[in-house]
C-alpha cells in the first residue's frame, strides 16, 4: 500500500482535485490518501485555514463573523459546484461550519484547533464524494474513528503512541481511503491540530502506522532543488537524498516538507517520494535511509538568518571544570533554545535565535553570567547567518572544506565561525547575514 498526501494547492479548486483523483485511481497501490485544506488558486490569494482564522478569531471575539463565514462558504459552494455535486454536499460543508462554531468557546486555543481543522475536513469529505460519483469505491474517514489520538498541546499536537495501533487495522480496508490532514483528537475528545502544514505529519504518520512501501507526497513542484530557487537561478533538482541530508536541509531553510514529517517515516525506514500534482510523471525527489554517492558528496546548499551570538570569555576557562554546564544551565532556565556552542580555551559562544531575546531578557542573561560566572568578556553580536553545505559521505572526502572556503574567501565573504564534525552529513559556517546570499551562490558555484 503507498500513503498519497496532496497538499493545499492540489486541492485549490475542483481542476486540481480532479489531477489528485486521476492520479489516485491510476495505481492501486494508492489505498490511503491524506489531503489538505484548499490552498492558493493563484500568488494573491488565501488558503483556507487563513481564512478560517480569520473566521474563528472573529467569532471567538464577537460571536458573530457573517462576512467572514460568506467567504469561507464560497469557495467551497465554487469548488462542489465545479466537481458537479450536489446542493446536499454543500449543505453538509455548511452544517459542519455551523456546528464548530457553535461548540464551547470558553477555551480560546481549543476553539481555533476545531474551526481550523474545518479546511481538511471539508476537503477529505468532497474529494471522497466526488470518487464515488466517479464510480471509484471511497471513503472519507474521520481521524476520531480511526484513532489518531494527539497530546492536547493546541496547535502543536504530537501523536500519542498508542495511535500507530489503531491505525495499522486501516491496512484492512478495501475501499480507497480519503483521510483529512492536519489534525487529530484528544484523549478527551477535542480536536486538536498540528503546527500550520501538518498534513505531512498526519501521512507521514499514517504510512508509517499501516507499513506503507512508500509514502508519496504531491505539491507544486516537480522536485526539491539544491539550493533555494530565490538565490540561484534554475538550481539543479536533487534526484535522491537521505532523512538525514534532508533533516540538515530543512533545519536551515529549506521548506519542503514540514520538520517533523520525516520522523515516524525514518523510524520504519519507508521511502518518502515527493512529486508534482500538475505533473505527475515527472520523477520526483526520492527521500531514503541511504543513497549511493552518484550525485556527488554535496547534495544541497541552505541558509538561515536571523542568528545572534553570545561570546564568553575568561581567562583559564578550560581548567574551570563545570563552566559549560553553568552557563548552559543560565540558558535553559532562561527559556533559550541554542543551536551550537563553538569554543576555544578560554572561549565560548553560544548561537541562537536573535528573536527569542528582546532587550531586558538580553541584558539579564548577560548580568547573569558576568555575575555568576565571574567572566572578563560578555558581548552579544546580532546579524548573523548560517549557511550550510550537507551531503552524505562528505566528511569522508578529502578536500570538502579546503573547496568551501576557498570559494568563500573568493567571494569575499569572512567567515565569523566554521562547525565541521559534529554532524556527519553538514558542515556549518557562520558569516554575516548580509553575506548569505553572496556565501549561497558561492558555495553553489563551486559544488554543482
Ligand atoms: N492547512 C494547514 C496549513 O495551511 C495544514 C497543511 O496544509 O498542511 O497550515
Amino acid at each position: 500500500m503507498k500513503v498519497v498526501k496532496f497538499g493545499g494547492t492540489s486541492l485549490a479548486n475542483a481542476s486540481q482535485i480532479k489531477k489528485v483523483c486521476d492520479i489516485v485511481t491510476s495505481d492501486s497501490d494508492r489505498r490511503l490518501v491524506v489531503v489538505s485544506a484548499p490552498g492558493k488558486r493563484f500568488k494573491e490569494d488565501i488558503k483556507m485555514t487563513d481564512l478560517l482564522i480569520a473566521l474563528g478569531e472573529k467569532y471567538y471575539e464577537e460571536g458573530n463573523a457573517p462576512d467572514e463565514l460568506k467567504v469561507v462558504i464560497q469557495r467551497y459552494e465554487e469548488i462542489v459546484r465545479d466537481l458537479g455535486l450536489g446542493e446536499e454536499v454543500l449543505k453538509t460543508v455548511e452544517e459542519d461550519l455551523n456546528f464548530k462554531l457553535s461548540t464551547d468557546r470558553s477555551h480560546r486555543e481549543k476553539f481555533m484547533d476545531c474551526i481550523k481543522a474545518a479546511g481538511e475536513d471539508n476537503s477529505a469529505k468532497i474529494v471522497a464524494k466526488y470518487l464515488t460519483t466517479l464510480g471509484v469505491d471511497a471513503i472519507y474517514v474521520n481521524p476520531k474513528d480511526a484513532g489518531l489520538l494527539l497530546s492536547d498541546e493546541c496547535g502543536n499536537a504530537r501523536i500519542l503512541p498508542e495511535s500507530y495501533e489503531n491505525l495499522k487495522k486501516l491496512s484492512d480496508k478495501k475501499e480507497i481511503m480519503i483521510f483529512p490532514g492536519f489534525f487529530g483528537y484528544s484523549k478527551s475528545g477535542d480536536i486538536v491540530t498540528f503546527p500550520r502544514g501538518g498534513s505531512d505529519i498526519t501521512g507521514s504518520i499514517l504510512a508509517a502506522s499501516v507499513d506503507a512501501q512508500l509514502y508519496e507526497n504531491f505539491t507544486d513542484v516537480d522536485s526539491v532543488f539544491a539550493a533555494n530557487p530565490n538565490i540561484i537561478d534554475t538550481p539543479k533538482p536533487i534526484p535522491v537524498f537521505t532523512y538525514r541530508e534532508m533533516r540538515e536541509l530543512a533545519y536551515a531553510g529549506f521548506s519542503v516538507l514540514h520538520e517533523e514529517t520525516l520522523e515516524p517515516v525514518f523510524r520504519k525506514g519507508i521511502p518518502v517520494c515527493i512529486k508534482n500534482t500538475n505533473n505527475p510523471s515527472s520523477c520526483g525527489t526520492m527521500i531514503t535511509p541511504k543513497r549511493e554517492s552518484k550525485n556527488g558528496p554535496v547534495v544541497g546548499i541552505a541558509s538561515a538568518e536571523g542568528f545572534c551570538s553570545i561570546y564568553v570569555s575568561k581567562y583559564m576557562m578550560n581548567r574551570e571544570i563545570g563552566f559549560g554546564r553553568k552557563i548552559l544551565s543560565i540558558i535553559e532556565e532562561e527559556g533559550l533554545s541554542y543551536e551550537h556552542t563553538p569554543s576555544g580555551i578560554d572561549d565560548i559562544s553560544i548561537i541562537l535565535e536573535h528573536k527569542q531575546l528582546n532587550k531586558e531578557k538580553e541584558e539579564r542573561v548577560i548580568k547573569r553570567i558576568k555575575e555568576e560566572l565571574q567572566v572578563d568578556h560578555i558581548s552579544v553580536q546580532g546579524g548573523l547567518g548560517l549557511v550550510m553545505i550537507v551531503g552524505e559521505g562528505m566528511m569522508h572526502t578529502v578536500g570538502i572544506t579546503a573547496r568551501a572556503t576557498n570559494a568563500l574567501a573568493k567571494a569575499g565573504v569572512n567567515i565569523e565561525m566554521i562547525n565541521q564534525g559534529s554532524s556527519e552529513v553538514s558542515m556549518m559556517f557562520g558569516v554575516r547575514e548580509v553575506d548569505n546570499v553572496k556565501a549561497v551562490k558561492a558555495l553553489y558555484n563551486e559544488f554543482f
